[in-house]
């Protein structure tokens, strides 16, 4: 079974969780969630923004519409760089069949 939950949040007033009173697709990567705080003493209702800011993992399906920033641990290879310290000589050679 899936469930679709959105992130809770505490109301900037009383600190309590609101409830979610819906929520809007703004962009392929913003969305805005309504809010109403249950807290008899406070009522506020607040719009927050869901936002997608970067790439944690590739993906396999990539929208050529999307482009957002990958995790800098992450980034591909890149080979334009100058070579590891520990990757001037070449490889070592197997060891003779002696039998
Ligand atoms: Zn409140």
């Amino acid at each position: 079974m899936r469930t679709r939950r959105i992130p809770p949040i505490a109301c900037p007033h009383c600190g309590r969780t609101p409830r979610v009173r819906g929520s809007e697709q703004i962009t392929p990567l913003i969305r805005e969630v309504r809010y109403l705080c249950d807290n008899d003493e406070c009522g506020h209702s607040f719009v927050a923004t869901i936002e997608i800011v970067r790439t944690v993992r590739p993906s396999l399906r990539p929208n050529a519409g999307i482009s957002l920033p990958v995790l800098p641990h992450l980034k591909p290879a890149n080979d334009d760089g100058p070579p590891a310290a520990n990757d001037d000589d070449a490889p070592p050679q197997p060891a003779a069949d002696i039998n």
